[in-house]
């Protein structure tokens, strides 16, 4: 489902990503995680081409990119358009209703018909437990909900692959399970997913492999009980022993 070869990402001097190869299977939760500064946000905006990778290539699906060579601008769209992303600071439109926002991206990216939409995009607050909030406008909502909002919003544009950034980081601890819950139904329904996240019980529980990230590199990967458990990379085993 997605492949990832040799992926760097430089800003200016800095090398950020340094030579990243990583496959995920169709239907797969990939959990990321590693100090901060390691290139983890990197990775993911890399995936959905809001950054342009130095060098690499990144297949999703049966559309590919090779950024060792020029990539066609034509070419971004479509592609960015196989991942959804659920960003940290939710970005939704202040001025819009939850219902606009989750309508705003087929209608104008995708050209879809506003009735066609509306009904889905209704059902999808509904799915995200916020189909008496349709009308509200961001303000009016809570952190937990606006997220919900925001991955609603992500799963109107029907991506292949949903990506989050740190989804609840930004959260008031009583209200990060119910983003947590909605992240773990689309991840029973078989959604393929890479997640940001420094909520390890979400770690432990929902992902498929884990992923260790430090300056750049991915140090280590495996299941969560072999990850959490026995760390064979002494990186991943400090990292562990600060955060848990
Ligand atoms: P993580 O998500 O693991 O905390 P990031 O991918 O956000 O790491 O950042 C990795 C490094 O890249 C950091 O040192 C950060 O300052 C740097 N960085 C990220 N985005 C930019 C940018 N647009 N310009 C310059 N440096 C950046």
């Amino acid at each position: 489902m997605i492949s990832i070869k040799g992926l760097h990402k430089r800003f200016d001097q800095l090398e950020v990503l340094k030579g990243i190869d990583l496959e995920v299977e169709k239907g797969k939760v990939v959990v990321v995680i590693g100090p901060s500064g390691s290139g983890k946000t990197t990775l993911l905006r890399c995936l959905n081409v809001l950054e342009t990778p130095t060098s690499g290539s990144i297949g999703i699906e049966d559309q590919s990119l090779d950024f060792s060579s020029s990539v066609s601008k034509k070419a971004v769209p479509p592609f960015r358009r196989l991942t959804g992303m659920v960003f940290q600071s939710y970005n939704l439109f202040p001025h819009m209703t939850a219902l606009e926002n989750v309508m705003e991206g087929p209608i104008t990216v995708k050209k879809e018909s506003k009735e066609a939409v509306r009904k889905k995009a209704e059902q999808l607050l509904t799915k995200v437990g916020l189909g008496d909030k349709l009308d509200y406008y961001p303000f009016q909502l809570s952190g937990g909900q606006q997220q919900r909002v925001g991955i609603a919003r992500a799963l109107a544009m029907e991506p292949k692959v949903m990506l989050f950034d740190e989804p609840t980081s930004a959260l008031d601890p009583e209200l990060v399970g119910e983003v947590l819950k909605v992240m773990k139904d689309l991840a029973n329904e078989g959604m393929t997913m890479i997640v940001v996240t420094h909520e390890m019980r979400f770690a432990r529980e929902a992902a498929d492999e884990v992923i260790f990230m430090d300056g750049g590199f991915i140090v280590e990967r495996g299941k969560p009980e072999d990850i959490f458990t026995s760390p064979k990379e002494e990186r991943t085993k400090q990292f562990l022993r600060l955060i848990q």
